[in-house]
Protein backbone atom coordinates (compact mmCIF):
# COMPACT_ATOMS: atom_id res chain seq x y z
CA UNK A 1 0.00 0.00 0.00
CA UNK A 2 1.20 3.60 -1.02
CA UNK A 3 2.33 6.20 1.21
CA UNK A 4 1.76 9.51 0.85
CA UNK A 5 4.88 10.79 -0.64
CA UNK A 6 6.53 14.10 1.20
CA UNK A 7 9.09 16.35 1.31
CA UNK A 8 8.73 16.40 5.29
CA UNK A 9 11.49 16.53 7.76
CA UNK A 10 9.81 14.50 10.19
CA UNK A 11 10.56 10.86 9.43
CA UNK A 12 14.12 11.48 8.47
CA UNK A 13 16.68 9.79 10.80
CA UNK A 14 19.71 11.49 11.75
CA UNK A 15 21.62 9.47 8.56
CA UNK A 16 19.02 10.52 6.25
CA UNK A 17 19.16 14.43 8.09
CA UNK A 18 23.24 14.22 7.85
CA UNK A 19 23.01 13.00 4.10
CA UNK A 20 20.81 16.10 3.33
CA UNK A 21 23.17 18.47 4.82
CA UNK A 22 26.14 16.94 2.66
CA UNK A 23 24.50 16.72 -0.46
CA UNK A 24 23.77 20.79 -0.42
CA UNK A 25 27.65 21.18 0.32
CA UNK A 26 26.70 21.71 4.41
CA UNK A 27 28.68 20.51 6.93
CA UNK A 28 27.58 17.30 9.00
CA UNK A 29 26.26 18.10 12.08
CA UNK A 30 24.21 20.08 10.78
CA UNK A 31 22.00 17.23 10.20
CA UNK A 32 22.25 17.03 13.99
CA UNK A 33 20.97 20.02 14.59
CA UNK A 34 18.03 19.31 12.11
CA UNK A 35 17.35 16.52 14.49
CA UNK A 36 16.88 18.27 17.44
CA UNK A 37 15.59 21.36 15.75
CA UNK A 38 12.52 18.78 14.71
CA UNK A 39 12.22 16.30 17.46
CA UNK A 40 13.65 17.29 20.55
CA UNK A 41 12.46 20.98 20.32
CA UNK A 42 9.51 20.08 18.17
CA UNK A 43 9.75 23.31 16.06
CA UNK A 44 6.76 23.50 12.81
CA UNK A 45 8.59 25.79 10.64
CA UNK A 46 12.05 25.20 9.15
CA UNK A 47 12.41 29.59 9.84
CA UNK A 48 12.74 28.30 13.13
CA UNK A 49 15.97 26.31 13.52
CA UNK A 50 17.63 28.97 14.64
CA UNK A 51 21.05 26.85 14.54
CA UNK A 52 21.13 26.65 11.05
CA UNK A 53 22.56 29.57 9.03
CA UNK A 54 19.46 31.32 6.75
CA UNK A 55 20.32 30.60 3.68
CA UNK A 56 20.30 27.02 4.34
CA UNK A 57 17.07 27.33 5.29
CA UNK A 58 16.12 29.60 2.45
CA UNK A 59 17.44 26.68 0.32
CA UNK A 60 15.65 23.97 2.22
CA UNK A 61 12.34 25.85 1.66
CA UNK A 62 12.95 26.65 -2.10
CA UNK A 63 13.46 22.79 -2.74
CA UNK A 64 10.06 22.28 -0.97
CA UNK A 65 11.28 20.88 2.37
CA UNK A 66 9.17 21.50 5.58
CA UNK A 67 8.66 20.62 8.99
CA UNK A 68 5.49 18.39 8.11
CA UNK A 69 4.05 17.98 11.37
CA UNK A 70 0.23 17.60 10.98
CA UNK A 71 -1.80 20.16 11.92
CA UNK A 72 -4.89 19.88 14.88
CA UNK A 73 -8.50 20.28 12.53
CA UNK A 74 -10.11 19.24 15.67
CA UNK A 75 -9.66 19.18 19.71
CA UNK A 76 -12.43 17.75 21.40
CA UNK A 77 -11.93 17.27 25.29
CA UNK A 78 -13.60 14.96 27.41
CA UNK A 79 -15.33 15.52 31.00
CA UNK A 80 -12.32 13.69 32.05
CA UNK A 81 -9.68 15.09 30.87
CA UNK A 82 -8.94 12.94 27.94
CA UNK A 83 -8.38 15.08 24.26
CA UNK A 84 -9.34 13.58 21.04
CA UNK A 85 -7.47 15.37 18.51
CA UNK A 86 -8.58 15.20 14.51
CA UNK A 87 -4.96 15.65 12.61
CA UNK A 88 -4.95 16.85 9.05
CA UNK A 89 -2.14 15.31 7.15
CA UNK A 90 -0.23 16.94 4.16
CA UNK A 91 -2.82 15.21 1.87
CA UNK A 92 -5.89 16.37 3.34
CA UNK A 93 -6.38 12.83 5.11
CA UNK A 94 -7.18 12.88 8.87
CA UNK A 95 -6.79 10.39 11.58
CA UNK A 96 -7.03 10.58 15.04
CA UNK A 97 -4.59 10.96 18.33
CA UNK A 98 -5.73 10.59 21.74
CA UNK A 99 -4.16 12.38 25.10
CA UNK A 100 -4.59 10.57 28.23
CA UNK A 101 -3.75 12.76 31.33
CA UNK A 102 -2.97 10.63 34.13
CA UNK A 103 -3.15 8.02 32.01
CA UNK A 104 -0.82 4.36 32.42
CA UNK A 105 -3.73 2.40 31.24
CA UNK A 106 -5.45 3.08 33.99
CA UNK A 107 -6.84 -0.29 34.49
CA UNK A 108 -9.19 -1.34 37.55
CA UNK A 109 -7.33 -4.28 39.43
CA UNK A 110 -4.01 -2.55 39.38
CA UNK A 111 -4.17 -0.28 42.69
CA UNK A 112 -4.13 2.83 40.81
CA UNK A 113 -8.05 3.55 41.02
CA UNK A 114 -7.88 4.39 44.26
CA UNK A 115 -8.92 8.03 44.01
CA UNK A 116 -5.48 9.54 43.15
CA UNK A 117 -7.08 11.51 40.17
CA UNK A 118 -6.10 15.33 39.87
CA UNK A 119 -9.10 17.61 39.47
CA UNK A 120 -9.51 18.95 35.93
CA UNK A 121 -7.14 16.85 34.13
CA UNK A 122 -3.49 18.27 32.81
CA UNK A 123 -2.65 21.62 34.14
CA UNK A 124 1.33 22.23 33.68
CA UNK A 125 1.50 22.35 37.32
CA UNK A 126 -0.05 19.12 37.47
CA UNK A 127 1.35 16.89 35.30
CA UNK A 128 2.34 13.95 36.21
CA UNK A 129 1.97 11.65 33.35
CA UNK A 130 0.13 10.79 30.46
CA UNK A 131 -0.35 8.48 28.02
CA UNK A 132 -1.04 9.03 24.03
CA UNK A 133 -2.98 6.85 22.07
CA UNK A 134 -1.63 7.09 18.67
CA UNK A 135 -2.83 5.92 14.50
CA UNK A 136 -0.60 3.93 12.48
CA UNK A 137 -3.13 3.94 9.56
CA UNK A 138 -5.72 5.78 7.70
CA UNK A 139 -8.79 3.74 8.54
CA UNK A 140 -8.07 0.12 8.97
CA UNK A 141 -8.42 -3.28 6.76
CA UNK A 142 -8.84 -5.81 9.50
CA UNK A 143 -12.63 -5.39 10.20
CA UNK A 144 -13.22 -6.19 13.57
CA UNK A 145 -16.75 -6.34 13.92
CA UNK A 146 -16.56 -4.26 17.24
CA UNK A 147 -14.85 -1.55 16.19
CA UNK A 148 -15.59 1.11 14.27
CA UNK A 149 -12.40 2.51 12.79
CA UNK A 150 -13.21 -0.71 10.47
CA UNK A 151 -16.56 0.92 9.19
CA UNK A 152 -13.89 3.75 7.35
CA UNK A 153 -11.84 0.91 5.62
CA UNK A 154 -8.38 1.65 4.94
CA UNK A 155 -7.22 4.70 2.80
CA UNK A 156 -3.35 4.63 3.02
CA UNK A 157 -0.60 3.59 5.63
CA UNK A 158 0.67 6.18 7.48
CA UNK A 159 4.15 7.14 6.79
CA UNK A 160 6.89 7.83 10.28
CA UNK A 161 6.95 10.82 10.50
CA UNK A 162 3.36 11.38 10.30
CA UNK A 163 3.35 8.84 13.52
CA UNK A 164 5.96 10.96 15.08
CA UNK A 165 4.34 13.75 14.01
CA UNK A 166 0.89 13.34 15.51
CA UNK A 167 2.73 12.89 19.18
CA UNK A 168 4.77 15.80 18.74
CA UNK A 169 1.77 17.77 17.40
CA UNK A 170 0.14 16.94 20.84
CA UNK A 171 3.25 17.70 23.30
CA UNK A 172 3.29 20.85 21.73
CA UNK A 173 -0.09 21.21 22.53
CA UNK A 174 -0.27 20.19 25.92
CA UNK A 175 3.19 21.86 26.56
CA UNK A 176 4.61 18.64 27.71
CA UNK A 177 8.60 17.66 27.05
CA UNK A 178 9.68 14.47 27.21
CA UNK A 179 12.00 13.23 28.87
CA UNK A 180 12.33 15.39 31.62
CA UNK A 181 8.18 14.83 31.68
CA UNK A 182 6.87 11.43 31.82
CA UNK A 183 4.91 9.79 28.89
CA UNK A 184 3.98 6.52 27.75
CA UNK A 185 2.89 5.66 24.16
CA UNK A 186 0.49 3.24 23.07
CA UNK A 187 -0.14 1.81 19.39
CA UNK A 188 -3.79 1.61 19.39
CA UNK A 189 -5.49 4.31 17.79
CA UNK A 190 -6.78 3.89 14.36
CA UNK A 191 -5.29 1.25 12.17
CA UNK A 192 -3.38 -2.21 12.50
CA UNK A 193 0.39 -1.57 13.37
CA UNK A 194 1.83 -4.75 12.10
CA UNK A 195 0.38 -4.01 8.40
CA UNK A 196 2.33 -1.08 8.16
CA UNK A 197 5.49 -2.46 9.86
CA UNK A 198 8.46 -0.36 8.88
CA UNK A 199 6.88 2.89 8.98
CA UNK A 200 5.62 1.92 12.70
CA UNK A 201 9.05 0.00 13.62
CA UNK A 202 11.24 3.64 12.08
CA UNK A 203 8.67 5.67 13.95
CA UNK A 204 9.89 3.99 17.29
CA UNK A 205 13.35 5.15 16.70
CA UNK A 206 12.48 8.24 15.78
CA UNK A 207 10.89 8.54 19.36
CA UNK A 208 13.26 7.36 21.14
CA UNK A 209 16.13 8.08 19.42
CA UNK A 210 14.56 12.03 18.81
CA UNK A 211 11.64 12.73 21.26
CA UNK A 212 13.48 10.47 24.05
CA UNK A 213 10.51 8.46 24.67
CA UNK A 214 12.20 5.31 26.28
CA UNK A 215 10.82 2.34 24.53
CA UNK A 216 10.09 0.62 27.62
CA UNK A 217 7.39 3.52 27.93
CA UNK A 218 5.68 2.51 24.27
CA UNK A 219 3.04 -0.76 23.89
CA UNK A 220 1.85 -1.45 20.42
CA UNK A 221 -1.29 -3.81 19.91
CA UNK A 222 -2.08 -6.08 17.22
CA UNK A 223 -5.26 -7.80 15.50
CA UNK A 224 -2.76 -10.61 15.53
CA UNK A 225 -0.72 -10.24 11.91
CA UNK A 226 1.29 -13.55 12.57
CA UNK A 227 4.31 -13.32 10.28
CA UNK A 228 5.10 -9.78 12.18
CA UNK A 229 4.95 -10.97 15.63
CA UNK A 230 8.04 -12.95 14.98
CA UNK A 231 9.84 -10.22 13.35
CA UNK A 232 8.89 -8.14 16.08
CA UNK A 233 10.49 -10.61 18.37
CA UNK A 234 13.75 -9.93 16.85
CA UNK A 235 14.04 -6.21 16.94
CA UNK A 236 16.68 -4.94 18.70
CA UNK A 237 15.04 -1.79 20.06
CA UNK A 238 10.63 -2.60 20.68
CA UNK A 239 7.73 -1.35 22.58
CA UNK A 240 5.92 -4.05 24.74
CA UNK A 241 3.28 -6.15 22.92
CA UNK A 242 -0.58 -6.59 23.19
CA UNK A 243 -2.23 -9.32 21.56
CA UNK A 244 -6.01 -8.30 20.84
CA UNK A 245 -7.39 -11.83 21.51
CA UNK A 246 -11.25 -11.00 21.74
CA UNK A 247 -12.81 -14.81 21.56
CA UNK A 248 -12.12 -17.76 23.38
CA UNK A 249 -12.36 -20.64 20.68
CA UNK A 250 -11.56 -20.38 16.62
CA UNK A 251 -15.67 -19.99 16.69
CA UNK A 252 -16.02 -17.23 18.55
CA UNK A 253 -12.55 -15.35 17.72
CA UNK A 254 -13.85 -15.88 13.66
CA UNK A 255 -17.21 -13.94 14.12
CA UNK A 256 -15.98 -11.02 15.45
CA UNK A 257 -12.29 -10.86 14.13
CA UNK A 258 -12.83 -12.36 10.65
CA UNK A 259 -8.79 -12.40 10.45
CA UNK A 260 -8.86 -15.46 13.02
CA UNK A 261 -9.81 -17.35 9.52
CA UNK A 262 -6.55 -16.45 7.91
CA UNK A 263 -4.01 -17.10 11.66
CA UNK A 264 -6.13 -19.00 13.97
CA UNK A 265 -5.90 -19.07 18.00
CA UNK A 266 -3.25 -22.05 17.53
CA UNK A 267 -0.88 -20.24 14.98
CA UNK A 268 -1.42 -17.09 17.12
CA UNK A 269 -1.22 -18.93 20.58
CA UNK A 270 1.94 -20.49 18.93
CA UNK A 271 3.45 -17.15 18.08
CA UNK A 272 2.38 -15.77 21.42
CA UNK A 273 4.24 -18.67 23.37
CA UNK A 274 7.21 -18.15 21.37
CA UNK A 275 7.61 -14.91 21.82
CA UNK A 276 10.69 -13.91 23.23
CA UNK A 277 9.83 -11.81 26.84
CA UNK A 278 12.58 -9.49 28.25
CA UNK A 279 13.29 -9.75 31.84
CA UNK A 280 10.03 -9.30 33.86
CA UNK A 281 7.69 -8.16 30.76
CA UNK A 282 4.94 -9.94 30.02
CA UNK A 283 2.40 -10.59 27.26
CA UNK A 284 -0.75 -8.55 27.16
CA UNK A 285 -3.86 -9.90 25.41
CA UNK A 286 -6.67 -7.59 25.42
CA UNK A 287 -10.25 -9.10 25.83
CA UNK A 288 -13.23 -6.87 24.09
CA UNK A 289 -15.88 -8.26 26.41
CA UNK A 290 -19.38 -8.07 24.29
CA UNK A 291 -22.47 -8.53 26.28
CA UNK A 292 -23.97 -12.35 25.28
CA UNK A 293 -21.09 -13.15 22.93
CA UNK A 294 -17.88 -13.00 24.31
CA UNK A 295 -18.84 -12.36 28.17
CA UNK A 296 -19.64 -15.62 29.32
CA UNK A 297 -18.20 -17.40 32.18
CA UNK A 298 -17.16 -20.73 30.08
CA UNK A 299 -14.85 -18.05 27.50
CA UNK A 300 -13.19 -16.63 30.40
CA UNK A 301 -12.61 -20.64 31.14
CA UNK A 302 -11.28 -20.76 27.70
CA UNK A 303 -9.01 -18.01 27.89
CA UNK A 304 -7.81 -19.64 31.18
CA UNK A 305 -6.63 -22.28 29.14
CA UNK A 306 -4.79 -20.60 26.09
CA UNK A 307 -3.04 -18.68 28.55
CA UNK A 308 -1.81 -21.12 31.28
CA UNK A 309 1.65 -21.31 32.01
CA UNK A 310 2.47 -18.08 30.06
CA UNK A 311 3.65 -14.89 31.55
CA UNK A 312 0.92 -13.19 31.18
CA UNK A 313 -1.82 -10.45 31.86
CA UNK A 314 -5.31 -9.89 30.40
CA UNK A 315 -6.26 -6.11 29.74
CA UNK A 316 -10.40 -6.76 29.66
CA UNK A 317 -11.82 -3.77 28.04
CA UNK A 318 -15.88 -3.17 28.40
CA UNK A 319 -17.52 -2.84 24.95
CA UNK A 320 -17.38 0.68 23.59
CA UNK A 321 -20.93 1.03 22.47
CA UNK A 322 -22.02 2.87 19.27
CA UNK A 323 -25.01 3.33 17.07
CA UNK A 324 -24.11 1.49 14.00
CA UNK A 325 -22.95 -1.84 15.96
CA UNK A 326 -25.06 -4.42 16.79
CA UNK A 327 -23.47 -5.44 20.22
CA UNK A 328 -23.82 -4.49 23.47
CA UNK A 329 -21.97 -3.29 26.41
CA UNK A 330 -21.92 -5.93 29.31
CA UNK A 331 -23.31 -4.80 32.50
CA UNK A 332 -20.06 -4.08 35.59
CA UNK A 333 -20.62 -7.56 37.40
CA UNK A 334 -20.57 -9.59 34.30
CA UNK A 335 -17.36 -7.83 33.69
CA UNK A 336 -16.08 -8.46 37.30
CA UNK A 337 -17.23 -12.29 37.66
CA UNK A 338 -15.23 -12.45 34.21
CA UNK A 339 -12.68 -10.96 35.79
CA UNK A 340 -12.55 -13.23 38.74
CA UNK A 341 -12.27 -16.23 36.95
CA UNK A 342 -9.44 -15.69 35.71
CA UNK A 343 -7.80 -14.19 38.85
CA UNK A 344 -8.28 -17.23 40.48
CA UNK A 345 -6.77 -18.91 38.22
CA UNK A 346 -3.54 -17.14 39.13
CA UNK A 347 -3.90 -15.04 35.55
CA UNK A 348 -3.26 -11.15 35.86
CA UNK A 349 -6.67 -9.43 34.98
CA UNK A 350 -7.29 -5.85 34.92
CA UNK A 351 -10.54 -3.94 33.33
CA UNK A 352 -9.45 -0.96 31.09
CA UNK A 353 -11.20 2.17 32.41
CA UNK A 354 -12.67 4.14 29.56
CA UNK A 355 -11.98 7.42 28.59
CA UNK A 356 -13.10 9.87 26.68
CA UNK A 357 -16.38 7.95 25.61
CA UNK A 358 -18.40 10.93 25.85
CA UNK A 359 -16.41 12.43 22.86
CA UNK A 360 -15.73 9.67 21.14
CA UNK A 361 -12.26 8.81 22.42
CA UNK A 362 -12.29 5.24 24.16
CA UNK A 363 -11.06 2.23 21.94
CA UNK A 364 -12.79 1.20 18.96
CA UNK A 365 -14.21 4.51 18.56
CA UNK A 366 -11.98 6.37 16.40
CA UNK A 367 -13.51 6.54 13.18
CA UNK A 368 -12.82 10.58 12.57
CA UNK A 369 -16.32 12.03 14.61
CA UNK A 370 -16.49 15.39 14.39
CA UNK A 371 -19.32 15.63 17.06
CA UNK A 372 -19.74 14.08 20.81
CA UNK A 373 -21.72 12.09 22.28
CA UNK A 374 -25.38 13.70 21.97
CA UNK A 375 -26.02 12.69 26.03
CA UNK A 376 -22.88 14.42 26.87
CA UNK A 377 -23.97 17.49 27.09
CA UNK A 378 -22.17 20.05 28.38
CA UNK A 379 -19.81 18.42 29.53
CA UNK A 380 -17.42 18.13 26.93
CA UNK A 381 -15.78 20.76 25.03
CA UNK A 382 -15.47 21.43 21.72
CA UNK A 383 -12.59 23.74 20.39
CA UNK A 384 -11.11 24.01 16.85
N1 LIG B 1 -5.31 -2.82 15.29
C1 LIG B 1 -4.72 -2.98 16.60
C2 LIG B 1 -4.67 -1.68 17.31
C3 LIG B 1 -6.01 -1.13 17.74
S1 LIG B 1 -6.00 -1.25 19.46
C4 LIG B 1 -5.45 -4.06 17.38
O1 LIG B 1 -6.48 -4.52 16.90
O2 LIG B 1 -4.98 -4.51 18.41
C5 LIG B 1 -7.54 -1.05 19.91
C6 LIG B 1 -7.99 -2.04 20.97
O3 LIG B 1 -9.34 -1.69 21.17
C7 LIG B 1 -7.95 -3.49 20.48
O4 LIG B 1 -7.63 -4.38 21.52
C8 LIG B 1 -9.38 -3.70 20.04
O5 LIG B 1 -9.75 -5.06 20.13
C9 LIG B 1 -10.14 -2.83 21.01
N2 LIG B 1 -11.45 -2.38 20.50
C10 LIG B 1 -11.83 -2.21 19.23
N3 LIG B 1 -13.11 -1.82 19.16
C11 LIG B 1 -13.56 -1.72 20.44
C12 LIG B 1 -14.81 -1.34 21.03
N4 LIG B 1 -15.85 -0.96 20.29
N5 LIG B 1 -14.87 -1.34 22.37
C13 LIG B 1 -13.80 -1.68 23.13
N6 LIG B 1 -12.62 -2.05 22.62
C14 LIG B 1 -12.49 -2.08 21.29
Amino acid sequence: MPSQPSNSLLGLNLQELTSLSLESGQPAYRGQQMFDAVYRQKIDRLDQVSTLPSEYRARLTEEGWQVGLPAIARKFVSSDGTARYLMELSDGETVETVWMPEGDGGEIGDGSEAGDEIEGGASPAAFRRATICVSSQVGCAVNCRFCFTALLGVKRNLEAGEIVGQIAAVLRDQGVEPPRQRVNIVFMGMGEPFLNYDNFMKSVRLLVEGVGIPESRMTVSTAGIVPRIYDFGREPVRPKLAISLNGSNDTLRSEVMPLNRKWNLADLMKAAREFPLRTREKMTFEYVLIAGVTDAPEHAREVVELVRGMRARINLIALNPGTELPYRTPEEDRVAAFRKILVAAGIPAFVRRPRGRDIFAACGQLKRTTEVAPDSESKSTLSS
